[in-house]
């Protein structure tokens, strides 16, 4: 029988190919087995998913995990894990598999929610994963077609409302993105792009409520350039979505997109005797351990930490517990966890961005440089230099789907 301790790592997103990839750097006493489980073969970066659903190759989006932890001394597996008992030291898959674990690290992210608002989730399309980011954009070169082929044929012309659900990072990312593809689509095919509407919803009285104001004013007047209508005070709820008229003055057919709501992952819920905080993360203690549980992290969106959320995040918190689990195999005492404040980077159509850093904020096309350049030394971190070269340009390539060459 196989002496050696286990190290199970939960979710192949930011938090745990960090761990798993700073765990195989480290010289670990005992030859531990790391072993990452997932419910996918492959990484999503998910901070690129808004340019696939713009037409870039989701070659930027989907790196197969076996290529990431090519030659490195990590198990990587299949699986959805479905459950846990921390008592007993199990993790449960969907498949009835059973994993034993000595150290057990869960990152296994967020998922979009609909505050259970009836019928949102049939009616709107989210972003949160590259398949929801393919189907928008099937959706929108479609929608984009119809205008084109109804101004051909002189038709009464359809006129196409899209509208972006939330004013936080993803909304306005995705709302500027889209506005820019559609005037591209237009010019490359012919059309009248006024024809295709824009529309940013947000509840509360300001989008982007986290940035500075001088931040979110210039951001606003970028959003204006790409003739984005921001809506500010627009609570959606159940009524709205049952109304024809959703939208003041609209005209059918309206695309929703649903960018308002992310909570952690389900799992977590699922597992007995981890304690949460009011979003429904983990909680956690000094050394990102969930609470009253050794040797159990947890890291990332899931983690009740200053700035979960973020990729940056995750990534940070990964690093950290894979030194953390190296002081326990040595028997040292860990360093406790420091969150690290992010940087925030907002692009807002092809070649503009915001990056915020503490210091200054750059606009235009330096701040987009700034989010390419962090980009790219990513794919670095985790692939082969010309493997991540090929990655991130592809990113920077709009490709026509294959439909709309169908067509
Ligand atoms: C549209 C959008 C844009 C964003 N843009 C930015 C940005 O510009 N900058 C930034 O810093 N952050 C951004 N974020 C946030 C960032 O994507 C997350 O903070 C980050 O992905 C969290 O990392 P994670 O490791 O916690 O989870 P994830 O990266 O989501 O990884 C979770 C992993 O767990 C796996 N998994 C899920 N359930 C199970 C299960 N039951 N069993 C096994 N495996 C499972 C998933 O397949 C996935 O591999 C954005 C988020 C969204 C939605």
């Amino acid at each position: 029988m196989d002496k050696r301790k286990t190290i199970l790592i939960v979710g192949g997103g930011f938090g745990g190919v960090r761990c798993a990839l700073d765990l195989a750097k480290l010289r670990l006493v005992g030859n531990p087995r790391v072993v990452l489980l997932s419910d996918k073969p492959h990484f999503e970066h998910i901070p690129s998913l808004y340019k696939v659903a713009t037409g870039c190759s989701p070659l930027e989006v989907c790196i197969p995990l076996r290529e990431i932890f090519a030659r490195r001394k990590i198990e990587v597996c299949t699986e959805t894990v479905d459950g846990a008992h921390l008592s007993e030291k199990i993790l449960i898959g969907k498949s009835g598999m059973h994993y034993a674990y000595d150290f057990l690290v869960l990152a296994v992210g967020s998922e979009t929610t609909f505050f259970s608002i009836p019928g949102l989730d049939k009616n709107a399309f989210a972003l949160k994963t590259l398949t929801d980011a393919l189907r928008l954009n099937w959706h929108l070169t479609e929608l984009f077609e119809q205008v084109r082929k109804s101004q051909k044929t002189v038709q009464i012309v359809p006129a196409a409302q899209i509208v972006v659900i939330g004013g936080g990072y993803s909304g306005v990312e995705l709302a500027g993105e889209i506005a820019a593809y559609a005037r591209k689509y237009i010019e490359r095919h012919g059309g009248d792009s006024s024809l295709i509407t824009v529309n940013l919803i947000q509840a509360s009285p300001r989008i982007l409520e986290t940035v500075p104001k001088r931040v979110r004013d210039r951001i606003v007047r970028r959003l204006n350039r790409l003739h984005v209508n921001i809506n500010v005070n627009r609570p959606i709820g159940k009524d709205d979505i049952e109304s024809d008229d959703f939208f003041r003055g609209a005209i059918a057919p309206k695309t929703l997109i649903w960018t308002a709501g992310i909570s952690p992952n389900a799992l977590y819920k699922r597992i007995e005797g981890l304690s949460f905080d009011k979003d429904g993360r983990v909680l956690v203690d000094r050394f990102l351990q969930a609470r009253g549980h050794r040797n159990v992290f947890v890291i990332g969106d899931g983690a009740s930490t200053r700035w979960s959320g973020m990729a940056q995040t995750a990534l940070h918190d990964g690093r950290y517990v894979a030194r953390a689990i190296l002081d326990r195999l040595y028997l040292r005492r860990s360093s406790e966890y420091r969150p690290r404040k992010p940087v925030s980077v907002i692009p807002v159509g092809y070649g503009w961005a915001a990056a915020v850093f503490s210091w200054m904020t750059l606009y235009g096309f330096f701040g987009w440089c700034v989010r390419e350049a962090a980009d790219l030394h990513f794919f670095l971190s985790i692939l082969s230099p010309l493997r991540a070269l090929r990655v991130w340009r592809s990113g920077l390539q709009k490709v026509e789907s294959n439909k709309i060459n169908n067509m």
